[in-house]
Formats: structure tokens, C-alpha cells, sequence
């Protein structure tokens, strides 16, 4: 496995390399979500390349951009026994300048949801793809639903500017109880980790709803007694049920023929996510 740092030294391995390119992008401290992704990447492409990169664009002033976990010695050991063929991990000065002059600006999906919280999040994410798409030009381009706002806003911004990448959605990987795998889960106390569950509880709870009851505003009311009735350290900052394509609310759940409830929540000032695909409803309510 290359551990390649340089943008010259990712041109000179892409020069070498022919056939399809699979490209996997995160922010390192790997986990069986980040390995679910490679995992899939290395099947369908005979080259991988993974990049680890802690994207500071991406951070408001006060999230946890220098607290962030940085594990580069255990992932490339991680990578490297999975059969990665390439590891970028490039400083942030190879891929910024203070100088620089390239924004971008994403509309509306990206004002949604955690957009509308993380002010500029995805504009920054844009931002490190449209450069790392550029660098790595792969075939594929793997991205987890667990972050399913980012993965549509990606689908969209791929096909708006015209970058010959297909990408791959992958399903989410959980831990036995159900919450979601995150990097940000390692943050948790013992006490925090049990409250941490809610966020897939009460996806759950609405799934068990929703063939009875269709109407969201009902659904999302529940899901909010329930939490806290049931998890009071757990501060939701949105529970929505939307079309998963547009990502706008819907009223009903026949509005939509991929109804997704979407959830972010603070468990010890811990900003955690998730979303669940709802099964469509089967009968009028
Ligand atoms: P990150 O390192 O958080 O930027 O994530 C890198 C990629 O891994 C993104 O495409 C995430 O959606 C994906 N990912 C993170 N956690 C999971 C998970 N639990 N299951 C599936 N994919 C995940």
C-alpha cells in the first residue's frame, strides 16, 4: 500500500495505475463504517484509494476541528491488512493556501437540515471533493448513507458539474445496540453511550408507526415524546420526514415513494446523526 502525502506523488501514482480507480474519502479514525466502504470499493475496482484527510473547511468556529480524532498509525494498519492500494493523506497546506480564491457555494439542499445548523458545512465539503475529484479522478466515489445529506448534495454536485465519477451509496454500519458507527462516538462517556441509542430507537419507533399512522406531524410527534420521555440526555436539534430525493418535508407519507426520517441530536454536547429509509405505507390511514 502507497501512503502517498504530495499532490505530485498522487500524480505520479495515478499515472501508473489503469482500469477503474475506487475512491473512498474520509477523515480517518476508521471504523467498520469507513472499512464497509473500502471493503466495497476493493470489489468493484482493482485499485482503491482511500484519503484521510481532517477537512478544516468543513468545521464551524466552534465545532471540534482540533479535538477531532487522529488515529493515522492504526488506520493505515487497518488499511493496509484490508488491501487498500493507496492511502492520501495529505498536510493541510497541500490542499489550501490562505491565498486561495475558490469558494463554493452550495444553494439548497445544502440550507436544509444540518445545513441549516452547520452554516457552511457543505460548502466546505464540496470544496475538498471538487479538489480531490480533480487529483484523484476515480471511476467511483463511495460515500455512506449515514451522512445521507451529504451523500445527496455529493450526487447532485457530481452531476451539476459534470464529473465523470459514479457514485456509491453504502448502508449505514451500526454496533449491536443500533447507533450508527461515528468517529464522534469515541467522545461518549459510558452514560452518554447508553443515551446514544435513542437516535436509532426512535427511527425505529417511527417504523413501527408508520404503517398505522402516515401523517408525519404525527409520527414527528411521537418521536419527540418518546425521546424524552425515554432519553432525557438527549437534546434533539431536528427530527424531519422527508422525500429522500429532495430532501423536503412531507405531510404524508404516501407524498413520497422514499419516505426517510432524518434525526441530529446532542448527547453530551456530542452532535450525533442518523436517518432511516421508511417502509412506504401499505393502506390509508
Ligand atoms: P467521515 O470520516 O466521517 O468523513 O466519513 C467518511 C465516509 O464514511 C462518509 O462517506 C461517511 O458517510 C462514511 N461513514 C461514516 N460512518 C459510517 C457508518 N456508520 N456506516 C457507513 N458509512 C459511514
Amino acid at each position: 500500500m502507497e501512503v502517498i502525502e504530495t499532490r505530485q506523488q498522487l500524480r505520479t501514482w495515478r499515472g501508473k495505475v489503469y482500469g477503474s480507480v475506487g475512491f473512498v474519502p474520509t477523515m480517518g479514525a476508521l471504523h467498520e463504517g469507513h472499512l464497509s466502504l473500502v471493503r466495497r470499493s476493493l470489489s468493484e475496482n482493482p485499485w482503491t484509494l482511500v484519503s484521510i484527510f481532517v477537512n478544516p473547511r468543513q468545521f464551524g468556529p466552534n465545532e471540534d476541528y482540533q479535538r477531532y480524532p487522529r488515529t493515522l498509525e492504526t488506520d493505515l494498519r487497518l488499511l493496509e491488512n484490508l488491501g487498500a492500494s493507496a492511502v492520501f493523506t495529505p498536510p493541510v497546506e497541500e490542499i489550501y493556501s490562505p491565498e486561495d480564491e475558490v469558494h463554493i457555494s452550495l444553494t439548497r439542499l445544502s440550507r436544509l437540515w444540518c445545513g441549516s445548523y452547520r452554516l457552511g458545512h457543505f460548502d466546505g465539503v464540496a470544496l475538498v471533493l471538487t479538489k480531490l475529484f480533480h487529483l484523484i479522478a476515480p471511476s467511483r466515489a463511495y460515500f455512506g448513507e449515514k451522512d445521507f445529506q451529504q451523500v445527496r448534495i455529493v450526487e447532485k454536485m457530481v452531476e451539476e458539474l459534470f464529473f465523470p465519477i459514479e457514485i456509491v451509496r453504502c448502508p449505514t454500519v451500526r454496533e449491536p445496540d443500533g447507533l450508527a458507527m461515528s468517529s464522534r462516538n469515541t467522545y461518549l462517556s459510558p452514560r452518554g453511550r447508553a443515551q446514544a441509542v435513542a437516535l436509532y430507537k426512535v427511527l425505529q419507533y417511527i417504523q413501527t408507526l408508520a404503517p398505522t399512522t402516515h401523517r408525519t406531524a404525527e409520527l414527528l410527534q411521537e418521536a419527540q415524546t418518546y425521546i424524552a420521555e425515554r432519553f432525557p440526555d438527549v437534546k434533539l436539534e431536528y427530527i424531519a420526514i422527508v422525500d429522500e430525493y429532495s430532501l423536503q418535508p412531507i405531510d404524508h407519507l404516501r407524498q413520497s415513494a422514499r419516505p426517510r426520517a432524518l434525526i441530529a441530536a446532542y448527547v453530551e454536547g456530542v452532535r450525533l446523526i442518523d436517518n432511516l429509509l421508511l417502509t412506504p405505507p401499505e393502506e390509508e390511514s
